[in-house]
């Protein structure tokens, strides 16, 4: 075996034991499934996690964020139920990886993201895979996208105490939203999803989860 080729090796062998693991928590659905082979993890992470890209853990990506835990990006987007002709938005765009997996399985992805270094890292990392169906955006998500609304699919990657209502009026009918929802104590924390039909709107409780908070206003911080 050349010695260039190792390193790739173990990171496909890594890989496939990160599929089969989601697998063995039930992520059965081949299309995520497959969005998950697809996008390098490993490029998502801080060089010094490099090794661990593939482990099932959050890891920190600077700025006091993670990206988030596979099975979490693999749930949620199983249960976003994300069609191929679908607009999707994303608020709290971190690292760009959930951004880069529902990516493989939609139209088109917007993402917000209130920190600027960090927006701009993902934006590298989508140019250097050539994804080129993301839309970008710095500032606070919890506002949406007026300009670009209704979306098929809303998808939050920070805990709000409530559901943001700019957000659900922009979720087009019929459409769904997934977002960690619960009060200051992050112990508390549960999965929501939310479907429009006509003007009421389904609430469904999925599971407890624990991530960062969504804050307000946009932060132009360059250190780490
Ligand atoms: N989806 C990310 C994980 C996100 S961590 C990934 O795959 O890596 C949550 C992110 O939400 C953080 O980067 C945080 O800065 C961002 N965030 C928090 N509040 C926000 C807001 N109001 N608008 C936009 N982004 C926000």
């Amino acid at each position: 075996m050349p010695s260039d080729a190792k390193p790739f090796v173990i990171e496909y062998e890594s890989k496939i034991r990160l599929l089969m693991d989601l697998r063995g928590q039930g992520i059965t659905d081949p299309r995520v499934l497959s969005a998950i082979e697809r996008v390098p993890r490993e490029m998502f992470v801080p060089e010094a996690f490099r090794s661990r890209a593939h482990d099932n853990d959050a890891l920190p990506i600077g700025h006091g964020q993670t990206i988030s835990q596979p099975a979490v990006v693999a749930y949620m987007t199983r249960e976003l139920e994300v069609g191929k002709e679908m607009k999707v938005l994303e608020i709290g765009t971190g690292s760009g990886y959930q951004a880069a997996v529902m990516s493989r399985l939609c139209r088109r992805v917007y993402t917000i993201e209130r920190y600027r270094a960090l927006l701009r890292q993902a934006e590298k990392r989508f140019d250097s895979l050539r994804f080129f169906n993301i839309t970008t955006r710095w500032d606070d998500g919890s506002r949406g996208w007026p300009e670009v609304a209704p979306f098929e699919r809303i998808i939050v990657t920070a805990a709000a105490v409530d559901v943001p209502p700019m957000l659900l009026d922009q979720l087009a009918p019929g459409g769904i939203m997934i977002l960690p929802v619960g009060g200051d104590d992050d112990e508390d924390q549960q999965l929501l999803k939310c479907r429009k039909r006509g003007e009421e709107v389904d609430y469904e409780t999925l599971w407890p989860v624990r991530f960062v908070p969504l804050l307000p206003d946009t932060v132009d911080d360059p250190g780490r």
